[in-house]
């Protein structure tokens, strides 16, 4: 996670060539990969692994560890608008795990089952010497080329993002001491959406065939913009005075404003970024609506190529970690 760049310089080198073959393997760079096995639907098909002091804290509790592996999984087949349909469940664990942390983190998928229905369809066990290792594989389903990709958006695209941006961010600030918060509820409020991701399928298979380009929102906003402009060979300028902050988010940006720049680029929110052209405006709101999830439109899609964050009189914000995201 802290090396991204150098991941994905790894996946160009030696994966992307073993996939150069197939136009369903989206050349490796989008949320998920897109199945063509029949004429009405195809099948979405994404996994992501976890690792202990990684991706989690390794003292989290067997049901955070539980729905958080499956939901990010969800969330990138909400990215390509897809309807869940299954999921593989492959656990590399250490022999501190015990018999009553796995009935726990069990009971914690199954209730996530009965949530997005979908159901476990296999798996792998293995015991590790290293920290619990925790690797999903879901599959989805999508109606025939209506799968939104990243590489879609187009110049004069409005760029919209669900839910609000930053929370995680400073939720795990807040449980790694970096970061105190007055407000109970607030860091409450905040932890929870670090801990208990909400994929948005219900927006995001409304937004199939409506979208020109989605992503979901895991490496920050500002670094999952990059990734759908360097796909369409476009660049985006995104108003920081409208990106959508919550109430606990606002709370702690009017004691220090300096976050602001850290919840644009932090990950883990777990919401859609997508672009769609500017008369889709309206048939955006009603589909938001009816999905029961906000959306804001933050931006423009634009020439020249680069994600450029503006302040309210349109100077562009210095990003600690813009080198982090190539520009
Ligand atoms: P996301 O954040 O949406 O889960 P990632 O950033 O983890 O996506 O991965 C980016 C792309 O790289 C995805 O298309 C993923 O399938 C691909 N990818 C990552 N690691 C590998 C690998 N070891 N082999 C093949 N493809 C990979
Ligand atoms: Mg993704």
């Amino acid at each position: 996670m802290a090396d991204r760049p150098r991941e994905f310089a790894l996946i160009e080198r030696c994966f992307a060539p073993l996939a150069a073959a197939s136009d369903e393997a989206l050349a490796l760079r989008d949320d998920a990969a897109l199945l063509k096995v029949g004429r009405r639907h195809d099948l979405v098909v994404t996994t992501d692994a976890l690792v202990a002091g990684v991706h989690f804290l390794a003292d989290e509790t067997p049901e955070v560890i539980a729905a958080r592996a499956l939901r990010v999984n969800l969330s990138d087949l909400a990215a390509m608008g897809a309807e869940p349909k299954a999921y593989l469940l492959a656990l590399a664990l250490p022999t501190s795990i015990d018999d009553p942390w796995l009935s726990r983190f069990a009971a914690q998928l199954a209730r996530d089952q009965a949530t997005y229905s979908i159901g476990l369809v296999g798996g792998d066990t293995v015991s590790t010497p290293g920290p619990l290792t925790v690797c999903i594989t879901a599959v989805g389903k999508v109606a025939s080329g209506c799968a939104v990709t990243r590489s879609g958006a187009k110049l004069g695209d409005r760029i919209f993002v669900s839910g609000t941006i930053g929370d995680a961010t400073l939720g795990l600030a807040a449980l790694t001491g970096r970061l105190t918060v007055e407000a109970e509820a607030d860091r409450v409020a905040l932890i929870g959406r670090l801990r208990w991701p909400e994929p948005r399928i219900a927006l995001g298979r409304r937004l199939a065939g409506v979208a020109h380009a989605m992503i979901d929102v895991s490496d920050g906003l500002v670094a999952d913009a990059c990734h759908i402009c360097e796909q369409a060979g476009v660049g985006a300028d995104i108003r920081s005075a409208v990106v959508p902050v919550s109430a606990a988010g606002r709370a702690a940006l009017a004691v220090d404003p300096s976050w602001l720049p850290r919840m644009l680029t932090g990950g883990d929110d777990y919401e859609l970024l997508f672009t769609a052209p500017n008369a889709a405006g309206e048939r955006i709101r009603e589909l938001a609506g009816s999905a029961g999830v906000c959306v804001t439109e933050i931006g423009l899609v634009a020439r020249e190529p680069g994600v450029r964050v503006l302040d309210e009189s349109g100077e562009p914000i210095r990003l600690e970690r813009s080198g982090f995201v190539h520009f």
